[in-house]
């Protein structure tokens, strides 16, 4: 008998469009992939190279629970110089992927039935993540006209006595959109106001086209110690396989994810580390290389997409995705459970291009595109897109 925690988790619907799509490209379908938030670019040179070092000189040796001091010093300096953070060795830790690194502060921060406040839309995991945990996800409804962003108020109120936590992710995954430097100030004081700790999933901050990103730990001495910042090397570096993710926090916080580490895994493998540290320390140009690519590749599907009636968009500011709003298309489909889905399958059988529903993030009048792929594979899928609505 499966334990009972099993019992409203769903898998990654990322995950397994992605297995999908797989299955369906090796029956012989020519099928667009717009799916997975993985990262069309190879590991960087520097940090593959570091990784092959390793080996070579058998760094293959159990470690630090909180991960190499090489890596931790590394990570330091670039939440110190880019992101404006001083954090101390011992406040760091490195874990296999941001996904453990949420589980392990989850795990450090949860007790049974504690809250977790998650605004709509969120990524896929943050739900699940925190009801394997224990916790009780408290989701708050956004509005498109804020970009369907958070706002102070409606965190107030969705605030009870069990609130232990607010989960907040920027930029943000579906929509790319991005939280201003004064939009984070006023979140973070109402947690400060309500003694609530502030998850903030940081992964995507590089891939940002705005001048400006604001890390929320940053904003001052009393946001940093509520605040756990997580960020790691999958999107940024592109080594979605090499997973390695890690935290910053408070010292008590940092210890006692160390801890929930030792005890489950240790720590990540010593060779991922040391390429992870190749990738922090030599590999500035070709992280902004991508970046660049992105932007373009932003560019081009923002101005395609806005030429197609029925629908309309989150103006994307970061990450890879496009977070398209098709609620106006309800009626011409016939749906049990969720539409989104049902749009998605249909668009996916008849025009063979994947993406994701907007019900995988909470939000059902969406659909989300990614375009962490190649350009005329998102130019084709875009047009495919265009002919499917206009088909309808
Ligand atoms: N947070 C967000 C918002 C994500 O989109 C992802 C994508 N997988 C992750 C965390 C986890 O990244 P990883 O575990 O590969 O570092
Ligand atoms: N985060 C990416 C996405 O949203 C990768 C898949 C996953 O880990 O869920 O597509």
């Amino acid at each position: 008998m499966l334990s009972k925690k099993l019992e409203h988790i769903t898998p990654s619907y990322t995950i397994e469009i992605s297995a999908k799509v797989n299955e369906l490209k090796s029956q012989g379908d020519n099928i667009i992939n717009l799916s997975i938030g993985e990262p069309d670019f190879f590991t960087p040179e520097g940090a593959k190279n570091k990784g092959i070092t390793a080996i070579h000189h058998n760094r293959s040796k159990y470690d630090a629970p909180t991960g190499l001091k090489e890596l931790r010093s590394a990570v330091q300096h670039k939440l110190r110089e880019e992101n404006n953070i001083d954090y101390g060795l011992d406040e760091i830790v490195i874990s296999n992927g941001a996904k453990h690194s949420i589980t392990n502060t989850l795990i450090a921060l949860l007790d049974p039935g504690d809250e977790v406040i998650i605004p709509k839309p969120f990524w896929v995991s943050y739900s699940e993540m925190v009801k394997l945990l224990g916790g009780t996800p408290i989701y708050i409804e956004t509005k498109k006209d804020n970009d369907l962003k958070l706002t102070p108020k409606e965190l107030k109120d969705s605030i009870s006595k069990k609130t232990k936590l607010l989960l907040i992710n920027n930029p943000l995954n579906p929509t790319g959109a991005i939280y201003s430097k004064d939009e984070l100030s006023s979140i973070v004081k109402v947690c400060l106001d309500n003694n609530i700790y502030i998850l903030a999933d940081e992964i995507y901050e590089k891939i940002c086209y705005i001048d400006n990103f604001t890390s929320v730990a940053s904003l001052s001495e009393e946001a940093k110690k509520i605040t756990v910042t997580i960020n790691g090397l999958s999107k940024s570096a592109a080594m979605t396989g090499w997973r390695i993710g890690y935290s910053a926090s408070s010292k008590e916080i940092a210890k006692a994810i160390s801890t929930i580490q030792g005890h489950l895994v240790s720590h990540p493998s010593t060779i991922s580390q040391w390429a992870a540290h190749g990738a922090l320390t030599l590999c500035e140009d070709e992280m902004r290389k991508m970046v660049n690519i992105y932007k373009r590749r932003r560019d081009k599907i923002v101005s395609l997409l806005s030429k197609i009636d029925n629908i309309s968009f989150i103006n994307p500011q970061g990450a890879f995705y496009v977070f398209i709003d098709v609620s106006s298309l309800k009626e011409k489909f016939n749906y049990k459970d969720s539409y989104s889905l049902e749009f998605c399958k249909k668009f996916l059988e008849e025009h063979k291009v994947a993406i994701v529903p907007g019900i995988a993030f909470g939000v059902d009048d969406y659909v989300r595109i990614a375009y962490c792929t190649d350009i005329h594979d998102v130019e084709e899928g875009i047009e495919r897109l265009k002919t499917f609505i206009q088909l309808l």
